[in-house]
């Protein structure tokens, strides 16, 4: 039997409803905050990621599904958003739009070979947003404040912001120096993905997941302690806005974010429910002031967030976040014999081509069967159609829920129903 493949999952209709509650409450939030959607595909020359996530990052060095297509060429399926994004950003140069900064969603999976485990697959969906083309910490706070909404219209309330600031290149450097003259003495304790980025990224060791009980870690100097007054003014800035937001948030001097085009602006958000698992971090992001020239564009700052759908309902679960499912058709049309099963089938067009969501049996069952499925399905409505009906051209409609019965001739049917659905709807 072939199985799907190893970090992937099917999503079954018992499963694919929570999804579209959870997309559509994504695409509402984004619309009351002007993000605008952008699809991008789903394999890019592998470059973009080489050159904008970073040589160092475990993204680069050990996740990528890498692969060159016919024409010789080297193409990846994405591992994230950012990259793709503002590719687009330069190469349709919306630099040069009048209203900066241009805001951005994208939605769809991303690849990345990872172990597999909860919370973690290697393909996921990520819904993420850029603002690009502004530098104003009040877009940070709205950035940070979009993503919380997103978790609170969905029902979450065990979520914490986690803010840091990794400051400018000036501090980032000074910092950097700092890092190296700490670990330095004692690499040789570390993991070899340490002992590497010692020379290429001391930053990142702050971020090994092998070695964070190391009590170098612990003492390592903190970024935090090297901001110039440039970069610190912009923090407080940030912490300001998110303040007369009513947002609230924990420093963590420690928090680096895996992507090297990272500067200023750090920030998770991360589940404290109690029945939640190893992973808690739901959704991460930050500012790149620097991607947009890496990417060959003019020097545009920007900043982004992203969140996988995967770990958002993990997250409902364990807070027994209930979701509904109002996709359950509102008539089920029984027909019993061959001749009421061709009206059936007309009042089952009429039905749905007035918008109202109908089904009929395809199995020729008996009448309990068939009463059977309509409960099974949740209809609303049960329609009976036998040869006696047929005869006075009308038919039986009942109601599941108080079990009313009505006569209603055919003609009659859809307007009866509508009726009866809108006043149902208006006293609940
Ligand atoms: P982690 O530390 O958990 O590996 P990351 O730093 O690799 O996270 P990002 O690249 O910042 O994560 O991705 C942003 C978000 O995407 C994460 O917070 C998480 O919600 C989600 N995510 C990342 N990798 C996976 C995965 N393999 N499966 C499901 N969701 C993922
Ligand atoms: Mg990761």
């Amino acid at each position: 039997m072939i199985k799907v493949p190893r970090g992937t999952q099917d999503i079954l209709p018992e499963q694919s409803f929570k999804w579209q509650t959870v997309e559509a409450i994504i695409r509402d939030t984004c619309n009351v905050y002007q993000y605008k959607e952008i699809r991008t595909p789903i394999f890019e020359h592998t470059e973009l990621f080489t050159r904008s996530v970073g040589d160092t990052t475990d993204i680069v060095q050990k996740e990528m599904y890498t692969f060159e297509d016919r024409g010789n060429r080297s193409l990846t399926l994405r591992p994230e958003g950012t990259a793709s994004t503002v590719r687009a950003y330069v190469e349709h140069k919306l630099f040069g739009q009048p209203d900066q900064p241009v805001k951005l969603y994208y939605m769809g999976p991303m690849f990345r070979y990872e172990r597999q485990q909860a919370g973690r697959y290697r393909q996921f969906v990520q819904f993420g947003i850029e603002a690009i083309g502004s530098a104003d910490a009040a877009v940070d706070a709205e950035v940070i404040a979009l993503a919380m909404d997103v978790y609170k219209k969905a029902g979450l309330k065990d979520i914490k912001l986690v803010l840091n600031s990794l400051g400018d290149t000036e501090s980032r450097t000074a910092h950097k120096e700092a890092l190296v003259a700490h670990f330095a003495p004692r690499i040789d304790e570390f993991c070899g993905d340490c002992q590497q980025r010692l020379e290429k990224n001391p930053l990142r060791i702050l971020d090994c997941k092998k070695d964070r009980d190391h009590e170098l870690m612990a003492s390592a100097p903190q970024l935090t302690d090297y901001l110039n007054e440039e970069s610190a003014a912009y923090f407080e800035r940030i912490k300001a806005y998110l303040e007369a937001l009513d947002i609230s948030y924990e420093l963590d001097p420690n928090l680096v974010r895996g992507l090297d085009y990272y500067n200023h602006t750090a920030f998770e958000i991360m589940s404290t429910a109690s029945g939640f698992g190893a992973i808690t971090t739901l959704a991460g992001g930050g500012r790149y002031n620097g991607l947009v020239e890496e990417l060959g564009g003019p020097s545009s700052p920007g900043i982004g967030f992203a969140m996988s759908i995967e770990r958002l309902l993990l997250a409902l679960e364990a807070e027994q976040v209930e979701i509904e499912d109002n996709s359950a058709s509102d008539a089920y049309v029984i027909a019993l014999g061959d001749v009421p099963k061709l009206e059936a089938m007309k009042i089952v067009k009429s039905l749905r081509d007035s918008g109202i969501s109908a089904e009929m049996d395809y199995a020729d069952r008996k009448l309990k069967a068939q009463m059977k499925s309509a409960d099974r399905k949740k209809s609303q409505f049960v329609f009976i159609l036998g040869e006696d009906e047929l005869n006075s051209r009308s038919v039986q409609i009942k109601e599941l829920a108080t079990g009313d019965q009505q006569m209603v001739a055919i003609e009659e049917a859809v307007s009866y129903l509508q009726q009866k659905m809108n006043t149902k709807e208006a006293t609940q």
